[in-house]
């Protein structure tokens, strides 16, 4: 876990997404040394020139709120402790200029939930998805292991709440279903920063142990889309992005079926750089 943290400090920049594009213009790199920004190799532009660098005028404020019952201070801890939330929400008011601040706030709810309100509160996190993620993972593992992929799912969860935060403040343009993109951004984000992988699989693995609950009407007609398609397009990215070095994720119970797997490259490609596209021009200039 100590390895992941600080490559998570430099997710978005030093991870690409906002970084110098070597096909592009490199238009948001204004201060650029030649060596960090090359000549354009192709001829299509994969990063728009935007206007003037972006006025920062907001942070992401995280709190982590004790919670009233006693069987759920645990996770409090284990989360706290864990210092990635902290370290992300650093990261990210380094990078990414907002246009007012906005909360993350990590607590108890009453419920099993995150979510994120445009208004008060900004990003909930609850305590009660953490329980409810390691009742999930407890038939398969145990001790730091079962904590380890209770802090990874509920780690994929807050990068995705996190997306729609972005997704308001910033405006960003989305076609199709907002819960599925921000899906993307959150296994973008997990699978680039290398070793966050394990994390992007954790929100597959409880996407595909929920699915086994069955379906209501709802599932039908709501937002998102079904447990087990969100576990599959998250492993087809995480596929994708290396597929020698992670063929188990192809074939097998509960891997790729070849099908998908064959288009995951260029689908992964395709994710990531629409998300470079749509961050890029809400770069803090400095
Ligand atoms: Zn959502």
């Amino acid at each position: 876990m100590r390895r992941f943290a600080p490559v998570l400090l430099t997710v978005f920049l030093s991870l690409g997404l906002l970084a110098c594009d070597p096909g592009g213009t490199c238009p948001q790199c204004p201060a650029a040394e030649p060596a960090e920004c090359p000549k354009p190799k192709v001829k299509t532009k994969v990063v728009p020139s935007g206007p003037a660098p972006a006025v920062d005028n907001g942070d992401i404020k995280l709190t982590f709120a004790e919670p009233k019952s006693a069987h759920l201070k645990r996770f409090k801890d284990q989360l706290s402790s864990s210092k990635l939330f902290a370290k992300v929400v650093d990261g990210i008011n380094d990078t990414i200029a907002l246009p007012r601040d906005a909360a993350v706030l990590v607590s108890e709810c009453g419920r099993i939930d995150a979510y994120y309100e445009a208004k008060a509160p900004g990003v909930v996190i609850c305590y009660e998805l953490a329980e409810h993620f390691e009742s999930l993972f407890k038939g398969r593992a145990k001790g730091k292991e079962l904590e380890r992929m209770v802090t990874g799912a509920v780690f994929f969860a807050f990068f995705h709440e996190l997306g729609h935060a972005l997704v308001d403040q910033l405006k960003l343009p989305i076609t199709g279903k907002e819960e599925d993109a921000v899906d993307q951004l959150a296994a973008v984000i997990l699978i680039e920063s290398g070793s966050g992988i394990e994390m992007a699989l954790d929100g597959a693995r409880a996407f595909l142990l929920n699915d086994a609950k069955g379906y209501s009407a709802n599932d039908f007609w709501g937002e998102h889309s079904f447990e087990k398609q969100r576990y599959y397009s998250i492993v087809c990215m995480a596929y994708g992005a290396a597929p020698k070095k992670r063929a188990v994720l192809s074939g097998g119970k509960n891997g790729l079926p070849k099908e998908r797997a064959v288009g995951c490259p260029a689908e992964y490609a395709r994710i990531k750089t629409s998300w470079q596209t749509l961050l890029a021009d809400h770069a803090k200039a400095d």
